[in-house]
């Protein structure tokens, strides 16, 4: 349902994607481990076109995401377009990016609204069915700031399923948070996978990957090194650069 192409990214003289493959089927988990700086994060940007690849190109479910093919041209789509077409893909961030403005319910609902054009009374019946899910029925009218972490970043789950994305990109959904909250996030991305919403997690939680992921990628340094069941990449890594990632991680 994802497919990654050649992808190749550099700013400025300082190349950060160099030639990324990357295909992932509908309903599987696909899990993105590797040291700092390897370009995980421009990868994720890349895939919703956030970032502008400079070569190579991404398509979900067959559909290219910034860009109209003409013959074997391709021409950049006008910036509306590649809003609607990014819709399909729901983005969790590190750091919540909830508006600090709306309340709870609000954040869910802005974006059916607007870009998909949701009546309002059936997006916000929609999220709360969505805060019951996420276990925060009590808190739809709460604004982000009297939240605690875990529970913003389980609303900011919520509002990327209001979208009903075809696929669900993380980036480091749980580095941000203190220890004992990471747990309760996790805990609902693992029932999001179980429902078998087609996702890629950018993550160093390892036992995570292990649980979820049908296949683990390690990235380093702008390319994809290996990639696997998890089974295989974290238990048996083929490559050395694997090996001494996974020996400071475990
Ligand atoms: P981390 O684990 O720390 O989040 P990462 O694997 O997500 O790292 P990226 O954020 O993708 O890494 O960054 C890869 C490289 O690209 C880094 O060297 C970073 O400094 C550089 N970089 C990322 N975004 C930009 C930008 N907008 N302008 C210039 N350089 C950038
Ligand atoms: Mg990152």
């Amino acid at each position: 349902i994802v497919d990654v192409r050649g992808i190749h990214k550099s700013f400025g003289a300082h190349p950060v994607l160099r030639g990324i493959d990357l295909q992932v089927r509908a309903g599987e988990v696909t899990v993105v481990i590797g040291p700092s700086g390897s370009g995980k994060s421009t990868l994720l940007r890349a895939i919703n076109h956030l970032e502008k690849p400079n070569r190579g190109s991404v398509s979900i479910d067959g559909e290219l995401i910034g860009y109209r093919r003409r013959g074997d041209k391709l021409y950049e789509l006008k910036e509306r377009e590649i809003l609607r077409r990014r819709t399909r893909i729901g983005f969790v961030f590190q750091n919540f990016h909830l508006f600090p403005h709306l309340t709870v319910v609000e954040n869910i609902v802005e974006a059916p609204i607007s870009a998909l054009r949701r009546p309002s009374g059936e997006a916000r019946e929609r999220a709360h069915a969505l805060l019951a899910r996420v276990g925060l029925s009590d808190k739809a009218d709460a604004y982000p700031r009297q939240l605690s972490g875990g529970q913003q970043q389980r609303v900011a789950i919520a509002r990327a399923l209001a979208l009903d994305p075809q696929v669900l990109l993380f980036d480091e959904p749980t580095s941000a948070l203190d220890p004992e909250l990471v747990g309760e996030v996790l805990d609902v991305i693992k029932d999001v996978a179980r429902a078998g919403t087609t996702m890629i997690v950018v993550t160093h939680e390892i036992g995570f990957a292990r649980e979820v992921a049908d296949t683990v990628v390690f990235m380093d340094d702008g390319v994809v090194v290996e990639q696997g069941p998890p089974g295989d990449v974290l238990d048996h890594p083929r490559h050395e650069r694997t090996k001494a990632f996974l020996s400071k991680v475990l």
